[in-house]
This record gives structure tokens, sequence and C-alpha cells, in this order.
């Protein structure tokens, strides 16, 4: 089975099953635990941020950035398709007490100008704006890179106007393959980022969230109340530098790979690329077959090659560590046998 349904399908090498196992740990909530203090500081470091904390999830790295840095009444600006918007379970909402702007765009990139126009002024009667969100690469959308100047654009309205800066970097460093800019780079002058552990990095759990030491030491505290404070959390922490040390290369080869996918099935007549494959994600839509997407993609997992329907009149496709480039032939092959076939 060729699975592109997601790049968090991947499943633990064998040699990041070693490291796992060979992992030195001790009680991550007492701050013991060697390793995951370990990959705590390399993430930091990798970010130019003060200081991290090991997370269960991406969705937890969010919602403890919100609750840390907004109270009850903020409002947050966000992309309309990103990830806190559409699937944290209105989180910031139902946690914080916070709402939410969303501003829509074509591919997940919004402007300074759009931020600053979606920035309150401070009034008696209105939420006050409190965080903007960068989501970069973006998920829903398509695998979008942000624009460093885009990026420092949007960062530097959001410092104009006292408003907190925190990138979603669940895929940051599909970002930084793509582009050669250093995440350090993308995040300066950001107050909060975070990488995932569980995507492209192929980890089986884990997130790493960071910012300044105040914030960590606050951040650590919703952790605790939220139930993401663990014990020996160094055998998933020996699986994130495992994959910092062994995985980051492949990141370029997962960029790569989507782009060979493009080129395949922008050659496939019924099959429209929806935006610039930029990283490892990718859109297309079957409309022009005259078929629901959803059939489409059936068919496709019957050839064994399983891409996601959205529901949204496309297709997402998703490479990651555990499809190498026979298997985006296959997909490709699969992906010309349906379209010839339900066309
Ligand atoms: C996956 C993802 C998240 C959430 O991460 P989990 O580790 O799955 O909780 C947040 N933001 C983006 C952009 C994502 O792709």
């Amino acid at each position: 089975m060729v699975d592109l349904y997601s790049d968090t399908q991947t499943r633990p090498t064998a040699g990041m099953r070693e490291a796992m196992a060979k992992a030195v740990v001790g009680d991550e909530q007492s701050g013991d635990d060697p390793t995951t203090n370990a990959l705590c500081e390399r993430t930091a470091a990798l970010l130019g941020m003060e200081a991290a904390v090991f997370m269960p999830s991406g969705t937890m790295c969010n919602l403890v950035a919100i609750l840390t840095q907004t109270r009850a009444g903020d409002e947050i600006v966000v992309d309309a398709s990103s990830h806190i918007y559409n699937t944290e379970g209105a989180s910031a909402a139902a946690i914080g007490g916070v709402s939410t702007k969303p501003l829509t765009t074509e591919n997940g990139v919004f402007t300074a100008e759009q931020a600053e126009a979606a920035i309150r002024p401070p009034a008696r009667t209105a939420p006050r704006s409190a965080l903007v969100s960068v989501e970069n690469t973006t998920a829903f959308s398509g695998g979008s890179v942000w624009p460093l100047e885009a990026v420092r654009a949007v960062r530097d309205v959001a410092k104009r106007h006292g408003l907190i800066a925190h990138m979603d970097g669940a895929r940051l460093l599909n970002a930084v393959a793509a582009t050669g800019i250093s995440a350090a780079d993308y995040v300066d002058g950001f107050d909060t980022a975070w990488i995932d552990l569980s995507k492209g990095l192929g980890c089986p759990v884990g997130a790493v969230l960071c910012g300044t030491k105040d914030f960590i030491v606050e951040a650590w505290r919703w952790k605790y109340r939220l139930g993401g404070a663990m014990r020996q959390s160094g055998v998933l922490a020996a699986a994130g530098l495992y994959a910092l040390d062994h995985h980051v290369d492949q990141l370029k080869v997962d960029n790569d790979n989507a782009l060979a996918l493009d080129h395949g099935l922008r050659a496939i007549e019924g099959v429209e690329i929806a935006a610039p494959t930029q990283s490892n994600i990718l859109r297309f839509s079957v409309e022009a077959l005259g078929v629901p997407e959803a059939d489409f993609a059936k068919a496709c997992l019957e050839r064994g090659v399983r891409f996601r329907a959205t529901g949204a009149h496309e297709i997402r496709a998703t490479t990651h560590l555990d499809v190498d480039r026979a298997g985006v032939e296959r997909a490709i092959a699969a992906a010309r046998e349906v379209a010839a076939s339900l066309g």
C-alpha cells in the first residue's frame, strides 16, 4: 500500500525503535528526564529560542501557547484554513474563552495588511486582539511555504500592535527543506513556535514548543493542568532526537517526491492540480471527471494507493518517509487507471 493520506502515517523505523529502547529516562514531570531535557535544548537551539517544553501533540502546543499568552475575552487572528481554526475542537474557545478571527486566503498565507486589518483598535466593546498565528507550512491549504518576507511583515504588524506572534510550525522543517532558510530565521522575533515530531519526522508521538524561559515556566503550568505532563518520556524524546539526527534530510526527498507526484498527476486527463506544489502536500481536483472525489479515492485505494478526499471537491496527497519514488510512480499509475475508468 502506498499511503499518501498524511505524513502522520509514518511508522517508527528500526533505528528509531532501537534509540527508543535504549533511552536514558527519568521523571519528566519533575524535570528529571535527561533525554527529554536534551530534546528540548536541541529544539530550542534549532529554533534560536531560549527554552522549550516537550508536548504529547502539536495540538497541545497550539493550545498551551494560546492559553499562556491570552486571557478569556481575547481574540486570536489565524488563517481560515488553519489547524487551530478547524481541527482543534475550538479548544481556545472551549478552554480559554478566546475567540478566533479567521482570515480568508487562497493558500493559507495571509498578508501583513490582512493581519493589520483584523487587529481591532482597543475598545471597551470589542474583543481584545491578542495573538497572530502563522502556520508554516500550511496544512489544509496544501503545504504552502510562507515567504520569509511575509512571515516577517506579519510578525512586525503583530509586534507593532502589541500582539503575540505565534508560529504553528508543525511542518516548519519542510519549509526549511524547501527554501534553505533556517528554522531560526523563520521564527526570529516570534514569541512562540513549535515543531511536530509525528509528521514528516516520523516519530510515533510528540511535539516541542519553544519560547522564552519565562514563557516555558507558565506553559508548564498549562501542560500540567491539561494532563500533558509525563513520566519516563525519554522513550518518546529519544525518537525525536533520532529524527533530528536522521530524518531531517528526508524532508527534502519528501518535498521532491511531492513535486514528482504533481508532475505525474498533472499529465492525467481530468486531474487538475489545485495549487503549485511547494512542499510535501499537494491538492488536486477530479471535478472534470464528473465523479465525486470520494469515489476516485476509493477506486485508488482498491489499487493499493491511499489518497485523502477532503470533501471540498479536492483530494490531498502527502508524501513522507514511508513513500519512496517507486511508491509515487505507483500512485500516479493508479490515478491514471482510475481516471481512465471513471472518466
Ligand atoms: C498536525 C498539525 C497540528 C497538530 O499536531 P498533532 O501533533 O497532530 O496534534 C497542528 N498544526 C498543523 C499545521 C498540523 O499539520
